[in-house]
């Protein structure tokens, strides 16, 4: 498998690195992190080098991106913050979604805005009850003589409660059929009358937010529908390789961010009067760190690649989703052990990988679901 990049891809990497570096130092970060606060700053400077605009077609003001180049902006953003990939993340996904699902005058009402960092969206499926078992969820929208009316409570939702955003929410409109049968999904302001938005106190991801969404009587239009009706599980499968794929891409950037910062730590930190680096428990740990991340590199590589090329990469997406997450959350915790107590003191970026990692095993199917999917595609008969 090739997995050399153009001479134009390379320069997006360069940008996305240079920008990065420009708008989201360590402090910066650190800030939002501690404050919990959303990097509108960040997101307009995204906006404006043209990476809201990259995977979109040039029909409709994009610049026409491949998954590669979406692999390797995930990549870049992430190597700086997990928290920070998902604030991308969360638009770029479901602005996909509307281009792949939405009508002339849907993608017309919101592609422009979300490309020009005006407009952010953040997709909402699970619910209390309804996690890896999405066909458990009960939120419904009921059919009014002018639209719909919406009543229930949606949760973990990324990104709901940031200022501009249009909340991208899966909600059972025929409650007599199976889920798969008897979903849509709408398009909802998060400022509409009736929503109540609750961010919730997390362990990490503090920036972009995890929230409740509550709908209380919430009036939308029929046009808020995306995909026609009851199609909404349709919308679900559609994105999902390039998602996950995405998702992938990012647990390795904040990965490979990890290596970094504990072989730069091990090779300055000195006790016993050598570099601890020079202690071989520790230039092992690195070392194992850093094959794994190049394993789950090569493996998320070689996904994206299959992806790129039209071909079905369902096994070795679900097997990238799997791994790089896994390898995030292994190589934050021996982080933690070469940073010592430094690693351990909010002062320093560690703790916040220890943290933001944590969630990336359980959000967007967990390893435990990815398992399943992968056993299954081995002929293995899982029963979810
Ligand atoms: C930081 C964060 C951000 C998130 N963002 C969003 C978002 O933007 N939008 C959104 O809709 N949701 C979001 N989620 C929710 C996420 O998708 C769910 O947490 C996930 O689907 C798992 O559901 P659950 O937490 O209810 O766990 P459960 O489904 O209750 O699972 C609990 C445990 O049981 C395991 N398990 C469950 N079923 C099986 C099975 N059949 N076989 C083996 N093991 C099983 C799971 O792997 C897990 O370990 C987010 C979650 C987190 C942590």
């Amino acid at each position: 498998m090739d997995f050399s990049f153009s001479q134009e891809q390379n320069m997006l990497r360069e940008t996305v690195r240079k920008l990065m570096d420009k708008h989201a130092p360590l402090e910066i970060v650190s800030e939002h992190d501690r404050a919990g606060t959303y990097p509108y700053d960040l997101h307009k400077a995204w906006a404006d080098a043209g990476l809201m605009a990259l995977p979109f077609s040039t029909e409709l003001g994009g610049l026409g991106g491949s998954v590669i180049d979406l692999a390797i902006i995930a990549e870049e953003i992430s190597y700086t913050s997990a928290d920070f990939f998902m604030a991308y993340a969360g638009g770029i996904f479901c602005g996909l979604n509307i281009e792949r699902k939405g009508n002339d005058a849907q993608k017309q009402k919101y592609l422009p805005k979300l490309i020009a960092g005006d407009l952010r969206m953040a997709i909402s499926i699970s619910e209390a009850d309804a996690g890896s078992d999405i066909t458990a969820m009960k939120t419904r929208a009921v059919k009014t003589a002018s639209g719909w009316r919406i009543s229930g409570d949606k949760l973990w939702c990324t990104g709901a409660g940031v200022k501009g955003t249009l909340l991208n929410v899966y909600l059972i409109t025929d409650p007599e059929v199976n889920p798969r049968k008897g979903m849509s999904l709408f398009l909802i302001p998060n400022d509409l009358p009736g929503i109540t938005l609750k961010k919730l106190d997390m362990l990490g991801r503090k920036s972009t937010g995890t929230y409740e969404v509550h709908f209380d009587n919430v009036e939308v239009s029929d046009d808020a529908i995306i995909g026609g009706e009851n199609s909404g599980w349709d919308c679900v499968l559609s994105g999902l390789q390039v998602e996950r794929i995405t998702s992938a891409a990012g647990n390795i950037g904040a990965s490979l961010a990890v290596v970094d910062l504990a072989s730069n730590y091990a090779a300055e930190r000195s006790q016993f009067g050598r570099t601890i680096g020079s202690n071989q428990a520790i230039a092992h740990m690195l070392a194992d760190m850093k094959t794994k991340v190049a394993a789950a590199r090569a493996l998320m590589w070689q996904a994206a690649s299959k992806v790129a090329a039209g071909e079905n990469a369902l096994m070795e997406i679900s097997m990238a989703k799997l791994f790089s997450s896994e390898t995030y959350v292994e190589v934050a915790n021996c982080g933690m052990q070469i940073f010592g107590a430094f690693g351990y003191s909010m002062e320093y970026p560690m703790q916040r990988h220890y943290r933001d990692s944590r969630s990336a095993t359980i959000a967007a199917g967990s390893s435990q679901m990815q398992r399943n999917l992968i056993a299954g595609l081995m002929g293995h008969k899982i029963s979810n």
